[in-house]
């Protein structure tokens, strides 16, 4: 068993099993045998269609008390989590939508004496691995549109967060869906996401995690050619230019650097601010991170709650201390919270580093935490190569008034997803992933649902005259 502990006091919120390599074996199986009898591949998408819808409206019915124990164990606060939860029947209601309106293509075969269609079909037993930042939302967005497709489904959700995700595949089977075709199994990484990784049957892995875990557990899917999307780090850019709206601009960055204790793959973490605007920025910004309120999690007025464990804490504060040595500046928190209440939790106060140099560790790597970067810049083109010199490529966001200029970077940017004038925006429909070290494949919207299915083209010969090949006449086709 796995014991699952609040970041904020380290009290119990539960155990669950800690599946080993045979207990993926059997998830495996039953979602194999799920998609081989056709008991949800064999339906018709408007009746799977259905079922989503009702999982969508019986999910609605349970958001609030899920709000809280998403909170309890991420230490997120709950303000957070219930507005996040309370758009998840959207991905349910798009995903239904789409997988009824996915139509085939008729290609223009040259030959007319023939006929050539294409259809979608499910792929068979997807693995979807997914993390703990948001337990819930990231397993949805990838359950929602494997199951429309047709396909069958084994989930391992983090060790440390999987209490919503098993709730969710209750959910899925008040709402009617077929035993065996959604599967979840809780455990370590190491044994029970590398035993799915690495499944012979396994048709499609769809991880969202580190960098280096996305990597390994690619690499061991590849070799049973199996397809992959990758929802992996980032190290997001935020460009501020010297005619954006200054408060707007200070409290879209912070928004973006601090929501979640900075615990998201698109969190501002590499504040570019144009040298004019830069020092009424820096004091703006810092002045706004001093004033965000730690506290219990599942307090009314808590702004910002723990990280999510002790191991997240140290790696934060392990490379907030790099800056200094190497020529930054602290210029707010870069230590543990030591605020009344909060001395049992993972805390990191919000933390502003300034003369950052784009070499640095803290400006290259991943700080999953509550940490920003600050760098200025002299014009679009000096913007633009610090925002690109990252090996991630993930989300990014562009703050000014000028609409021209607005375009010509957030082209200019090689990031996935790109704000202006906003940060975090996130809808089923609008397509999700990152360049480079930051993943292959894309969630949300038609690309999500065409990567759930494969093609099959089928040939038929319209023509009735008898054909042999080897009758003896010379024949060309
Ligand atoms: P993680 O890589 O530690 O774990 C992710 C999942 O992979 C967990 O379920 C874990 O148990 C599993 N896992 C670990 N080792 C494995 C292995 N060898 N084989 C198979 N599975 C394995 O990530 P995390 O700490 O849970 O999440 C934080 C990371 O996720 C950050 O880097 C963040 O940027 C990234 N993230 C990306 C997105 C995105 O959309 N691109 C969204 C959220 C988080």
């Amino acid at each position: 068993m796995l014991e699952v502990r609040s970041p904020f006091d380290q009290s119990l919120v539960t155990t669950v099993a800690a599946a080993k390599a045979a207990d993926v074996d059997v998830a495996v199986a039953a979602a194999a045998a799920a998609f081989a009898d056709g008991r949800w591949s064999g339906l018709q998408p408007r009746q799977r269609a259905r079922v989503l819808l009702k999982t969508a409206q019986l999910l609605t019915d349970e958001i609030g008390w899920l709000a809280e124990a998403e909170s309890r164990q991420t230490g997120r606060c709950v303000r957070e989590m219930r507005a996040q939860l309370a758009r998840l029947p959207e991905w349910l209601e798009h995903f239904a939508a789409l997988a009824q309106g996915m139509e085939g293509q008729v290609p223009p075969f040259s030959d007319a004496k023939h006929l050539n269609y294409v259809r979608r079909v499910p792929l068979g037993v997807c693995a979807l691995i997914t993390p703990w930042n948001h337990p819930l939302l990231i397993a949805l967005k990838k359950i929602a549109p494997a199951l429309a497709a047709g396909n069958t489904v084994v989930v391992k959700p983090s060790e440390l967060a999987p209490v919503a995700v098993l709730e969710l595949a209750r959910i899925f089977t008040a709402a009617g869906l077929p035993a065996g075709v959604l599967n979840v199994v809780c455990g370590l990484g190491a044994v029970a996401g590398k035993a799915l990784a690495e499944h012979a049957t396994v048709a499609k892995l769809d991880l969202t995690g580190g960098t280096e875990t996305g990597m390994l557990a690619a690499a061991a899917a590849s070799r049973n050619l199996a397809r992959v999307c990758m929802e992996l780090g980032g190290n997001a850019p935020v460009l501020v230019f010297a005619d954006a709206d200054l408060e707007q601009a200070v409290n879209g960055a912070a928004f973006g650097a601090f929501v979640a204790s900075g615990q998201t793959c698109i969190s501002a973490k590499r504040v570019l601010v144009q040298e004019a605007l830069l020092p009424a920025f820096r004091e703006r910004l810092v002045a706004k991170a001093k004033g965000i309120v730690l506290g219990d999690p599942m307090a009314a007025g808590t702004q910002m709650g723990p990280l999510v464990s002790e191991l997240q804490m140290r790696r934060v504060l392990s490379l907030v201390e790099t800056a200094a040595p190497q020529g930054a500046t602290l210029l707010c928190g870069g230590v543990r919270s030591s605020a009344a209440g909060c001395e049992a939790g993972w805390f990191v106060e919000p933390t502003v580093i300034g003369d950052v140099q784009p070499h640095f560790s803290c400006f290259q790597e991943e700080i999953f935490g509550p940490c920003v970067t600050l760098v200025g810049f002299a014009d679009e083109a000096h913007a633009l190569a610090l925002a690109n010199d990252s090996r991630f490529g993930l989300g990014a966001a562009v703050w000014t008034r000028d609409v021209a200029r607005a375009h010509r970077v957030a082209q200019g940017v090689r990031a996935g997803i790109v704000w202006v004038n906003a940060h975090h925006r996130n809808d089923p429909s609008s397509p999700w992933g990152g360049f480079g070290h930051s993943g292959v494949g894309r969630e949300n919207g038609w690309e999500a649902l065409h990567e759930y299915t494969e093609t099959q083209s089928v040939v038929v010969c319209l023509d009735d005259t008898p054909f042999d090949w080897f009758g003896g006449a010379e024949r060309y086709n």
